[in-house]
């Protein structure tokens, strides 16, 4: 008998490898960060042996959910400003609120409320675009999540950085902290093209090939953008990108919702990587990605809730029952964002796009073990009759029952192991009271 750390059995196992089939009665065995095996559990109990064993009586095993665009420390925000257009939202609420409060402090407390939802409603990985990212990653770390944590850049002075030269400076920063860390991959973020210019584009594509990064920024988000982007430039926003040479398959573009047909033909031959965040999109009111279209012509989609600001909320269980829904009704053809193809998305996707499509994504031999643990006998999971599409419609975050981080366990029954969550959620409380005021 081999010796590992821990067997996380399952009634339903889900490993998003080969052809997608459930494993009934099954196994993962874990040892150290790494899964070591995964199959029928008769199998893995008959070779394996471990001190401790997870039951699987009523249970599903998944390949932890990712989060591919997200700004975590605006939880503090959610729902300070709601049901307005973009620009208003941002330029009357969001960033006046980030001016006054925004300093190390608040994003290192916000992060923690961000990762307890992310992680109590199966988040195992998320790629983030925001400021002070070098004191993120270190909660993060603690916390025990996984992050692609990416450093921001704007065109003008804040209180993060003065000019240019300040936001690479700390980017370079986020690079040398955590460019060993085994939960932390950083990341290269300018903000969008009405806020940074060709020179911060071009310098971000320079430093993210230097240090071998990801590069996350949002994408043509609205008409207005672009609008704005072919009266500058003369382009739409994805030809411009290649313009200057940005496209490549470290880049990962969020909501990428007003595309031609030439510009996902070039995001499919770029190997460009797209987070959807339908539930932004629809809230801003700024119009529905063409993800089957994507999908089709082999660009590789995935989703991020974004900020919670403009969500309300960190589910990618969310993003996954609204996409599929509201796809099929745009289309007006039922087949489409069929829940094996959702779930794809939000796992194996996900993990792809955000360059980490080695290590998480799946359940698969040498990989790391971020599994997800659901229970599946609640009043709106019964009867089951195909697990793929209970993931996809009708499970919900409090259905997290454990979540498994490079082989740890982080949340157990429901509750978070890494810190106590009662100090995290009446910080949330005390910030309340301050940005209320
Ligand atoms: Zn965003």
């Amino acid at each position: 008998m081999e010796k590992v750390d821990l067997i996380v059995n399952a009634d339903y196992l889900i490993t998003m490898e080969g052809d997608l089939e459930v494993i009934e009665n099954g196994a993962v065995a874990v040892r150290g960060s790494d899964i070591v095996d995964a199959g029928a559990a008769d199998d893995i109990s008959s070779r394996f042996t471990a001190e401790k064993i997870i039951d699987g009586k009523d249970k599903v095993v998944f390949p932890g959910l990712i989060n591919t665009h997200t700004h975590a420390p605006m939880v503090y925000f959610r729902g300070l400003a709601d049901d307005l257009p973009l620009m208003e939202w941002l330029e009357k609420h969001i960033w006046p609120a980030e001016s006054k409060w925004l300093t190390e402090e608040f994003v290192d407390d916000a992060v923690e409320l961000a990762c307890l939802e992310m992680l109590k409603s199966g988040v195992t990985t998320y790629a983030d675009q925001y400021f002070y990212q070098g004191i993120a990653g270190t909660k993060v770390e603690k916390i025990g999540m996984r992050g692609v944590l990416g450093a921001g850049v704007i065109d003008f002075p804040s209180k993060y950085a003065q000019d240019a030269d300040g936001y690479f400076s700390n980017a370079e920063r986020v690079v040398e902290k955590f460019k060993h860390s085994e939960l932390i991959t950083p990341c290269i973020s300018p903000h969008a093209i009405y806020t940074c210019g060709p020179d911060n584009y071009k310098r971000a594509g320079e430093f993210a090939e230097k240090h071998d990064i990801p590069f996350h920024t949002h994408l043509a988000e609205t008409q207005f953008e672009v609008a704005e982007c072919q009266k500058r430039f003369g382009k739409t926003p994805v030809e411009y990108f290649e313009d200057i040479g940005l496209l490549s398959e470290r880049l990962f573009l969020a909501h990428c919702v007003w595309l031609t047909d030439n510009e996902i033909e070039l995001l499919a031959k770029r190997k460009v990587g797209v987070a959807h965040c339908i539930e932004s999109n629809l809230k801003l009111a700024c119009g529905f990605a063409p993800v089957d279209k994507m999908l089709k012509a082999g660009v590789k989609v995935a989703f991020g809730t974004d900020g919670a600001a403009s969500n309300n909320d960190l589910s990618i269980l969310g993003e996954m029952s609204t996409a599929a829904k509201v796809h099929k009704a745009v289309s007006m053809d039922p087949t489409v964002l069929d829940s094996k193809t959702v779930m794809q998305m939000a796992t194996k996707n996900g993990a792809d796009i955000i360059g980490l499509g080695n290590i998480t994504g799946s359940i698969k031999p040498g990989k790391k073990a971020d599994l997800v643990i659901a229970n599946l006998k609640a009043p709106h999971l019964l009867p089951m009759y195909d697990v793929y599409s209970h993931i996809t419609y009708s499970m919900r975050p409090s259905d997290i029952q454990s979540v498994i981080i490079n082989g740890k366990v982080i949340v157990e029954n429901g509750t978070l192991t890494t810190m106590n969550e009662n100090d995290i959620l009446d910080k949330a409380m005390m910030w309340q009271d301050r940005i209320k005021e």
